[in-house]
Order: structure tokens, then sequence, then C-alpha cells
């Protein structure tokens, strides 16, 4: 039996595990998918050790994104990125993707929006609006980078090619110009507070959130109210799935058992 899973601090609530067992089960796959609680100051000892005891591929949540980076050999585009959540335990040793990134970029090709050539906004300027604004840079689009504070802002515009970066109180003027607005803060988590002002949404726009809990935001509630297009935040949570399944085995994953699992967990 083949053996992967989640490494984080917390995972006991991760819907990973579900979303997993599901595809291997549709896939005739004999394997299972754990969750590994790892102890912070030991996630070193925690990599070796997954190595040595011959799991096979592991998803890396927080805070060990960075910390992954650094154990494996990371794949071509993650060296930018500088954050690994999905290790193949490979014969030549431990291979890093960010499959945030390229999650991300499945998830608006499956709503059939272009990012080749379209004008982006990412709000917020930590782990996931770096993996949204390489993703988004890497797809063709002009990337705009919106933080509270701006100073992050700026130095994440310095790292991704043509990036610009700016306070939050530029964002209704950046919204009225561009074609992808997407939410990479924390903000709207479990509560109904929204990064973006409610009359600052169009039907022009395409409105991304990252955040999943609630599955419908005030974010994606007002865009949706103003006639925009909405991709909630599990499409990422998925598609990041679907990378990483393809990845460790090599075959196609089966996008709607695993979207179906995910979905009735959340
Ligand atoms: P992070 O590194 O801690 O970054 C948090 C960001 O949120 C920072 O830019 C921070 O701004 C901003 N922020 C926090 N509170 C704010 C407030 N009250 N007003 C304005 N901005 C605020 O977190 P992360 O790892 O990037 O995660 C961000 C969100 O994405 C989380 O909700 C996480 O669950 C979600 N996420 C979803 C997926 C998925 O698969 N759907 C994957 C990864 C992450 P400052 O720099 O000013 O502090």
């Amino acid at each position: 039996m083949d053996v992967y899973g989640i490494i984080g601090n917390p995972v006991e609530h991760s819907l990973s595990p579900p979303m997993h067992e599901a595809a291997f089960r549709e896939r005739g796959i004999d394997a299972k998918y754990v969750t590994f609680e790892a102890d912070v100051d030991r996630i070193e000892e925690a990599f070796h050790g997954a190595e040595a005891l011959g799991v096979d591929g592991l998803t890396v949540t927080l805070p060990f994104k960075h910390d992954a980076f650094e154990f494996v050999e990371p794949e071509e585009s993650v060296r930018r990125v500088g954050a690994v959540n999905t290790i193949d335990f490979t014969e030549s040793g431990p291979v890093g993707y960010n499959t945030d990134m390229t999650g991300t970029l499945r998830a608006f090709e499956h709503h059939d929006v272009a990012l080749d050539g379209a004008d982006a906004v990412v709000v917020g300027a930590g782990g996931a609006a770096r993996a949204l604004a390489f993703g988004f840079e890497e797809a063709g689009a002009d990337v705009a980078i919106a933080n509270r504070t701006e100073s992050k802002a700026h130095d994440l515009a310095d790292e991704v090619p043509g990036a610009t970066g700016h306070g939050l109180d530029e964002l209704p003027e950046l919204m009225a110009e561009v074609d992808v607005v997407a939410n990479a803060t924390s903000v709207g988590l479990e509560s109904d507070d929204s990064v973006a002002p409610a009359d600052a949404w169009h039907s022009d726009l395409v409105a991304f959130d990252a955040v999943y809990t609630p599955l419908e935001t005030t974010f994606l509630g007002d865009a949706k109210a103003a006639g925009a297009q909405t991709i909630d935040g599990a499409w990422m949570l998925l598609f990041q799935g679907v990378d990483a399944f393809e990845i460790w085995t090599g075959e196609e994953a089966p996008v709607d058992a695993m979207n179906e699992a995910l979905r009735s967990h959340l």
C-alpha cells in the first residue's frame, strides 16, 4: 500500500484526507492518506523521517511551506515562489512543487477565465498572495498587488516581473481598471467582512477568493450582486489537490469525485 499525507500544525480540520481518499478509491489505487501534525521545532526531522519511512508523497500546509522549500529539490517554477505545498518522494530524492499556484491557474481555466493579457489585482502579500501573484504573472497577466501593509506589497511587486505595489486605499481605483480581483488575505475567514468595498464591484470583473469558509464570502457575494463572475476558494483547494494527485500517481485525477468529496465536507 502507498502512503501519502498532509503535514502541518494544526491539521486536524484538513479537508485533504477525504478529497484524496476519494481520488484513490475512484482510481482503484491501494493507498492511504493520513494527517501528520508535526512538532514545529522538529520539522526537518519530520521530513527526513517521512522519507526514511517510505512515505510516497506529502501535502505541506501552514506553517511549513517555507521549511519544505529548504528540504526539497524545487521544481523550476517553485524557485521564485520560495514555498512548497507538495512533495513527491522520488528515487532521486524529494521534489517540491507549489500546486497552490498551478492549481489556482487550473481553477481559472476550469471557469473559462483567460489570464493571458488580463489585468489582475492580488489583494494581500502573504503566502497565498505570493502563489497567486507569481502564478498570474506566469499565465501572462499584468499583476497589481494591494496590501494593508503597503511596504509588503512593494516588496512582493519587486520580485514579480512587471508587477506594481499599492496600499489597500487604492483598491477601488484598481478595481475600476482591472479584469480580475483576487482576495489572498484572511479577511472574510469565518466573518462577513470584505477587503473590497461593495460599491467598487462591476459586472466586467472576475472575483476570486482564496478564503473558503464560508464558501460564499461577502467579497464574492458583493461581486455576484454587481453581476461579476465569481470563483470560490474551494476551487483552489480542489485543484491544488488534483495537481498533487497527478504528480504523485502519473494518472489523470478524478476531478468530479474529488470535488464532490471536498464540498460534502465544507
Ligand atoms: P498570511 O501569509 O498570514 O497573509 C495574510 C494576509 O492577509 C496579509 O497580506 C495581511 O496583510 C492580510 N490581512 C490580514 N488581516 C487583514 C485585515 N484585517 N485587513 C486587511 N488585510 C489583512 O496568510 P496566507 O497563508 O497568505 O493565507 C491567506 C488566506 O488564504 C487565508 O484565509 C487562507 O486560509 C487562504 N488560503 C486558501 C487556500 C485555498 O486552497 N483556497 C490556500 C492557501 C491559503 P498585512 O501584510 O498587512 O498583515
